[in-house]
């Protein structure tokens, strides 16, 4: 099918339902400037993710060799600091106000989607610019540019990067304690499975967007939704994992292609 009958296709889908469901991965977030997992020259072609994505290896990276980790937060901060929301994302705003987009679930940590203006969002992997305290477990949200800016600031007046250092920089919670970052890193339970996997098996739509779907367990959304009866819909300009799920594949990138079906949809 060429990619203007599957946009086609997609518009005629959504304009018959009002339980759309989406589970966007990193390529969602590509065209806001966030290097995907395994794009070439993206933050995971420099650093390894052994060393600076797991709670162990990054405790075992500090100890050893701290200036990477320094050279990490940079970097990672720089990315996310300067992300706002795509057209892509804007465009999920659109069929949300719309009544079409019940639920998105992303495996995305940036909060674009909440930028962009959609409400109803299940973050699997947590929030960059949310806040855990290490003692007692409450949340806390903050702006991006105030928590990115104050933690680059301080990052960069450190003059030894150890433990004790970061311990100190991080923001500190009601009871005293630390806070850190909300978001899943590898080796932890994900959050809000049990809704999501709830709201894949009602969706009478799912739209599989950016992601290469190897990250389980959340990988399976697609296939719950399927066997619930729901037409599987994917927006992806590589390869993924989804090619014998998907019912139409539309070969191409979230930011080009959502804003086309929302308007084909405008304009039926
Ligand atoms: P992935 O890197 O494994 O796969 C990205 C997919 O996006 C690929 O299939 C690629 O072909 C596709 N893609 C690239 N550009 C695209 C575009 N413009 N439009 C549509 N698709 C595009 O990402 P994943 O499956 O999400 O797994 C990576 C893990 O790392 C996730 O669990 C996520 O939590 C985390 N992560 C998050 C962010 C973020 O918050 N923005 C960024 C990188 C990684
Ligand atoms: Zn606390």
């Amino acid at each position: 099918m060429d990619l203007s009958a599957g946009i086609e296709r997609a518009a005629e889908a959504f304009q018959r339902t009002r339980k759309l469901v989406t589970f966007s991965g990193a390529g969602m977030s590509a065209e806001s400037g966030i290097p995907t997992f395994r794009d070439p020259g993206g933050i995971w072609d420099q650093f390894d993710p052994e060393e600076v994505g797991t709670g162990p290896g990054l405790l075992d990276t500090l100890s050893r060799t701290p200036e990477k980790i320094r050279a990490f937060a940079d970097q990672t901060i720089s990315v996310f600091l300067q992300a706002r929301p795509n057209p892509g994302h804007l465009a999920l705003g659109t069929l949300e106000q719309m009544g079409i987009l019940k639920f998105i679930i992303t495996q995305n940590v940036d909060n674009l989607h909440q930028e962009a203006g959609n409400k109803k969002v299940i973050e699997i992997h947590g929030n960059l610019f949310r806040q855990r305290c290490l003692a007692c477990g409450a949340k806390k949200s903050f702006g991006r540019e105030e928590f990115l800016t104050k933690f680059k600031t301080a990052l960069g007046e450190l003059a030894r990067v150890d433990l004790s250092s970061i311990m100190e920089i991080l923001p500190k919670c009601h009871c005293g304690s630390p806070m850190r970052p909300d978001v899943v890193m590898f080796g932890e339970a994900v959050q809000g499975l049990h809704e999501s996997f709830e709201e894949a098996g009602d969706c009478e739509v799912m739209l599989v967007l950016g992601t290469s779907g190897v990250v389980y367990p959340a990988a399976a959304l697609p296939q719950r939704a399927k066997e619930a009866g729901a037409t599987v819909i994917e927006i992806n300009p590589g390869e993924s994992a989804y090619f014998g799920v998907a019912d139409i594949r539309l070969h191409g990138k979230t930011g080009e292609i959502l804003p086309r079906i929302v308007e084909k949809i405008r304009n039926a």
